[in-house]
């Protein structure tokens, strides 16, 4: 529908460090339900551009909308409350607990300090801690500890902890980063299915990933937008070979 309103609108966003615009100017809307990727070069201002949108950093102008709501400034905690979830690069699970137990912390089930206390917790997975881990191909894995498990189920975890948290946005930051071919693969999958149930953004910059999630991409370059397209839009923009894709 062409005039749906977007689910989240950044509006001139800029963010300076000492003076550097890491981030500048930056327009985009996201429609509900879309699959969105950003690629660009290192340094190109992507993970700042998330930072921003997740309320991790202030933005130094412009504004940042869920809907029909203004969330600039609202903080971190308030603006994930509100349904915008966000998966790093590095992944930060606890790695000498179980990937059910890493569910259940991100859900609230089990607090972690006190986790001997907690024992009397269900340790079998709920119906959603099942249908999450059976999304994120980690329900053979539930009672690993996270210690054991590979680098690309270890990612898989963190998406399924963000999942927990019943997010309606999912924002992901190089989901594939240092995956073999076979997991890759598995994500892009995993990636597609996700987009059938929610709204995600995505940044990766490994090219034959895009083309295997194939769709809009808004490619950025020293900061701002450079360019907006599907891949073979993109992949034929002179701007685009010349600052990116040409190397
Ligand atoms: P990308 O994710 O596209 O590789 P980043 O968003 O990480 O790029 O970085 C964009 C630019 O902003 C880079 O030049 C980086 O060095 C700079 N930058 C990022 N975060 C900070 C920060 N906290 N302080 C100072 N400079 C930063
Ligand atoms: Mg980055």
């Amino acid at each position: 529908p062409m005039a749906a309103m977007p689910i989240l609108q950044a509006k001139k966003l800029t963010v300076r460090f000492d003076g550097f615009p890491a981030v500048r100017d930056v327009d985009l809307a996201i429609a509900d339900g879309e699959l969105r990727v950003i690629i660009g070069a290192n340094g190109a201002g992507k993970s700042t551009l998330l930072d921003l949108l997740c309320g991790k950093i202030l933005p130094s102008e412009g504004e940042i909308w869920l809907r029909e709501r203004n969330i600039t400034g609202i903080g971190e905690a308030a603006i994930a409350r509100s349904g915008l979830g966000r998966k790093f690069q590095t992944p930060t699970v606890f790695k000498e607990m179980t990937v059910l137990e890493n569910l259940q912390v991100a859900s609230n089930r089990r607090v972690r300090v006190f986790e001997n206390l907690f024992d009397w917790l269900p340790s079998r997975p709920s119906d959603k801690e099942a249908a999450v881990a059976e999304r994120t191909g980690l329900l053979g894995a539930i009672n690993r500890r996270a210690s054991e498990l590979s680098h690309g189920q270890l990612q898989w975890l963190e998406l399924a902890m963000v999942l927990s948290q019943d997010p309606k946005i999912v924002l992901l930051d190089e989901p594939a980063a240092g995956m073999t071919a076979a997991e890759t693969d598995k994500t892009a999958e995993l990636l597609l299915d996700l987009a059938g149930s929610h709204t995600v953004l995505v940044i990766e910059h490994d090219m034959a990933f895009v083309r295997l999630i194939c769709r809009t991409i808004t490619v950025m370059h020293q900061g701002a937008v450079l360019a907006e397209g599907t891949a073979a839009e993109i992949e034929h923009n002179p701007a685009v070979i010349e600052a990116y894709l040409g190397s």
